[in-house]
């Protein structure tokens, strides 16, 4: 047996480069996930690795066997969003896979893509029953991410009534407004997003909670509510000159061209920054017409966040194909420009410095300053959750985090009840499956509290916890 993992193709970075959604991953064949998919030991040790516990073994035989229909259903009672994590999961269980220090860890994300992306019809795929619980108790979701739209799943096809508030006109959240084309194509949102509000949730679009409708009238209107809103608030630099033309927040930068708008970035970009939304906004540069991209980040590479593991190495292979620059451990101090407009970044060095206390940091030397010519500054310097929408008395009756992320139970209740919350607004790891995992626990949580307030005679007999399985009774036909 050959023991090897089978390669991952990439298109040729020059023409992926001059497309917005060209993807940056070849899908295995049929030939290649078999025989990937074989790979697996079926030892179960990845499992813990992922947050929201796939039975990422159980897959894996079933594609392995060629039975992709129960590949999706054993995703499915963990995860309503088969083919995204199939394209963008930071792949966590990968690298607990114990193959990972022999011939390579089992590619588990392309093996769950290809599933979804050779599985047409969900729906009649899955033949997902919908329960009737003896009540049909309402519950409002703010935000059509993949957080409140995971939560929308698991209520309604246990016949609770759900309404999703979203303050953009389409559904997905950060998957189709940071995420760019070319790492998660619109189609495949769209296919799971349409899949899971099948089962009657209604979503209101443009409808921004705090703006359009009153936080406290829901409230009223609903038995509970689930806060899924992520992290829309820009955290910004202050550094001197942040308000020159062409110096942008990433999740503005990425929200426009996202959204189909054009940016005149001219010739030079600097990226400040060294996540995830940093590499986007990178490489999204670049099929905006840059012809040189430096990603500017104040830590050493071994030091930048999510480092190390499988998803850091890919996303800096995948830069560097594309010819992306970097300049680890420098510091801006101001940005700089002519007639309102930035020309360039003054900087310091850094030298990172061992506190004892975990991740080194980075001390900037201030002896000599550098300079770079740049014609746009794109920060990628965090975001934050904005929850002015709550009233003052309701908000004193919620607890947050010293960051000021929402303080959940392990049913993702807060610490007002009947109010529910997941997702970025409320996890510390700030991804997709993160929160799909609150929403089982929350979908759980919700169920738990109408019955223990009388509004459904009965949960779901395989409810019991959140390690146990689907997250409803009969949940196949
Ligand atoms: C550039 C970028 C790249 C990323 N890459 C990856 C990746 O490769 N893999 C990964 O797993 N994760 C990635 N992430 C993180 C991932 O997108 C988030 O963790 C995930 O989308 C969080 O889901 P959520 O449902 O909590 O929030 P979101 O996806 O942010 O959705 C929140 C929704 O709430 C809506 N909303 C907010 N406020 C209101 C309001 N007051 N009223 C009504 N609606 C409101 C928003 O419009 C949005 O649709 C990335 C994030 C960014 C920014
Ligand atoms: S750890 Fe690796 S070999 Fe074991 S079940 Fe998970 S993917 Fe398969």
């Amino acid at each position: 047996m050959n023991y090897s993992r089978v390669p991952i193709k990439h298109y040729e970075p020059e023409s992926r480069v001059r497309s917005l959604d060209i993807q940056t991953l070849v899908p295995y064949t049929l030939e290649e996930v078999t025989a990937e998919a074989s790979r697996c030991l079926g030892c179960g040790l990845c499992i813990e690795g992922c947050p929201a516990r796939i039975d990422v073994p159980g897959f894996q035989i079933a594609v392995r066997n060629g039975n992709l229909a129960e590949g999706l259903k054993i995703n499915f009672e963990k995860l309503p969003f088969v083919g995204v994590c199939g394209n963008v999961c930071p792949p966590r269980s990968l690298d607990e896979c114990v193959l990972d220090d022999n011939k390579g860890p089992v590619a588990t994300r392309h093996i769950k893509r290809f599933i979804s992306d050779n599985v047409e019809d969900y729906r009649s795929t899955l033949g997902v029953v919908v329960n009737d619980l003896g009540g049909h108790p309402r519950v409002a979701i703010i935000g059509g991410g993949p957080s409140g739209l995971s939560t929308a799943f698991y209520l309604s096809i246990n016949g609770i009534q759900v309404d999703v508030y979203e303050q953009t006109d389409r559904p997905g959240g950060m998957m189709v407004h940071g995420i760019p084309d070319f790492r998660l194509s619109r189609s495949t949102v769209q296919k799971e997003a349409d899949h899971v509000l099948s089962y009657g949730a209604h979503i209101y679009y443009n409808k921004k909670i705090g703006r359009d409708i009153k936080f406290e009238d829901l409230l009223q209107k609903y038995d509970a509510v689930y806060i899924a809103i992520g992290n829309w608030r820009p955290s910004r630099t202050r550094t001197p000159g942040a308000d020159l033309k062409g110096v942008y927040h990433a999740l503005d930068f990425l929200g426009q061209i996202n959204n189909g708008h054009k940016i005149d970035v001219g010739d030079t970009v600097a990226i400040i920054g060294g996540g995830f939304t940093a590499f986007d906004a990178a490489r999204i540069s670049l099929r905006s017409g840059a012809k040189k991209v430096i990603v500017m980040y104040r830590r050493a590479v071994t030091d930048r966040p999510g480092y190390p593991s499988s998803n850091a190495e890919e996303e800096l292979e995948e830069a560097e194909e594309e010819k992306v620059e970097f300049m680890w451990e420098v510091t801006p101090i101001q940005y700089y420009g002519v007639d309102g407009k930035v020309k360039g970044i003054k900087y310091w060095k850094n030298q990172m410095v061992d506190t004892g206390k975990g991740r080194r940091e980075p001390v900037p030397i201030k002896d000599k300053e550098y300079s770079v010519e740049v014609d746009t500054v794109v920060e990628a310097t965090g975001q934050k959750g904005d929850l002015s929408f709550i009233p003052e008395e309701i908000m004193k009756r919620i607890s947050l985090t010293p960051s000021g992320d929402v303080i959940v139970n392990q049913y993702n209740m807060t610490t007002y009840p009947g109010i529910f919350a997941g997702g970025d607004v409320t996890n510390a790891r700030k991804d997709i499956i993160s929160g799909v995992a609150d929403s089982g626990r929350a979908s759980m949580g919700i169920l738990f509290y109408f019955k223990e307030t009388g509004k459904i005679e009965k949960v779901p007999a395989k409810l019991v916890n959140f390690e146990s399985g689907p997250y409803a009774e009969n949940f196949y036909a």
